[in-house]
């Protein structure tokens, strides 16, 4: 069987030369006599991948020496907890930026922990589009301003990121993380969960500002202090070994093709057909507003939810698949991060103009 197109958002769809490679050193990694899933976390092989891939991400996100890497598990889900278990000050206050369904996880767990504090909210228009934050609203005793760089579920994105002056700028960036460039020094800490646009699902990366770490209260576990991780490498227990060599390998991936300036280039060109197919069209709408516009999730709406339910199906016919939309929005959400290849959006740009136009 060929392989599908596959518009997920996550986990979603890795570069077929990966895979390959992946496939060719499963059984017997470089003359080891075993998988890398059965090497040893403290075996040489293993620490030159760890390595490997911590240095392949600072190479791809230009990443300055005063951040550490992180390799950790429990997913996107778990920092919403570990960043206020590790980065509120006495004041126990914390800004966020409300942009939708995940940033309203990220809040429920910080208010745990912390007094936090909405500075603005897009939940006036749906989370249709993206709140101006400007360094007045950020209260200066917050001890981190919280945003949610791509919203995967409503399809916005930052298309600027907000200054928040002293106070460190924490970023959830799960789904745009390595999709485009982008100035690390703006933000205190960044996480992301892998499986969209790093590797499988299992591996949390988070780049963290030195000073950041070691802030931690002594009652907070060990696995969830930042400092725990620091200090051991990534290596104070068993880490998702598999999952960090994926995400070497896709890294290495990426740094092939030309790095992240490359990765934006043809992000736009993918994301700009499909907003554009969806503009010129008289059946699809969008719901985004323009300048809010995520290129990795693109959802799209027809008039009906027996045309959308029709959509899906045919589109499913011709390998295009996982476009339902998220079922808290209905409609449809084309994935298209990373490792969708320009002619899966052409495949579905192409579908969707035939869909409007020759039904019979
Ligand atoms: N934040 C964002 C923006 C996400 O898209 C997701 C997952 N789709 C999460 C957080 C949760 O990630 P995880 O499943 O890795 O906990």
């Amino acid at each position: 069987m060929e392989r599908i197109y596959n518009f997920s958002a996550g986990p979603s769809m890795l570069p077929l030369p990966v895979l390959e490679q992946a496939q060719k050193e499963l059984t017997n990694y470089k003359n080891s006599g075993m998988s890398v899933m059965e090497l040893s976390h403290r075996s040489g092989w293993f620490k030159e991948i760890i390595e490997g891939a911590e240095q392949g991400l600072r190479n791809l996100m230009k990443i300055p020496d005063d951040y550490r890497v992180l390799f950790l598990q429990g997913g996107a889900s778990q920092q919403f907890s570990m960043v206020p278990m590790n980065l509120l000050g006495p004041s126990k206050k914390a800004d966020y930026v409300h942009t939708g369904s995940w940033s309203k996880k990220a809040m429920k767990e910080a208010e745990k922990f912390a007094e936090v504090n909405v500075i603005v909210s897009s939940e006036d228009g749906s989370f249709t589009y993206i709140p101006e934050v400007t360094e007045d609203m950020i209260d200066e005793e917050a001890s981190y301003v919280h945003i949610t760089t791509n919203n995967t579920i409503e399809g916005t994105a930052f298309r600027n990121i907000p200054d928040t002056g002293d106070v460190p700028l924490v970023a959830d960036m799960s789904s745009n993380i390595l999709s485009e460039e982008v100035d690390v020094s703006k933000f205190g800490l960044i996480y992301a969960g892998a499986q969209k646009n790093i590797g499988p699902a299992g591996l949390t990366v988070v780049i963290i500002r030195d000073d950041l770490i070691g802030h931690a209260d002594a009652n907070v576990p060990a696995m969830l202090d930042y400092k725990t991780h620091s200090d051991a490498g990534s290596l104070y227990n068993t880490p998702p070994t598999f999952a960090i060599y994926m995400a070497k390998l896709v890294f290495e991936y990426i740094e092939s093709l030309g790095g992240l300036k490359t990765m934006e280039k043809i992000n736009r060109e993918k994301a700009d057909l499909l907003y554009e197919t969806i503009e010129n069209s008289d059946l699809f709408t969008s719901p985004v507003k323009k300048d809010s516009r995520s290129l990795m999730n693109i959802p799209f709406v027809s008039p009906s939810a027996q045309t959308d339910a029709e959509f899906l199906e045919e589109a499913q016919e011709r390998g295009l698949e996982t476009l339902k939309g998220h079922r808290s929005v209905g409609g449809m959400r084309a994935s298209i991060y990373n490792a969708m290849p320009q002619e899966g959006v052409q495949a579905l740009v192409r579908f969707m103009d035939e869909f409007e136009h020759h039904r019979n």
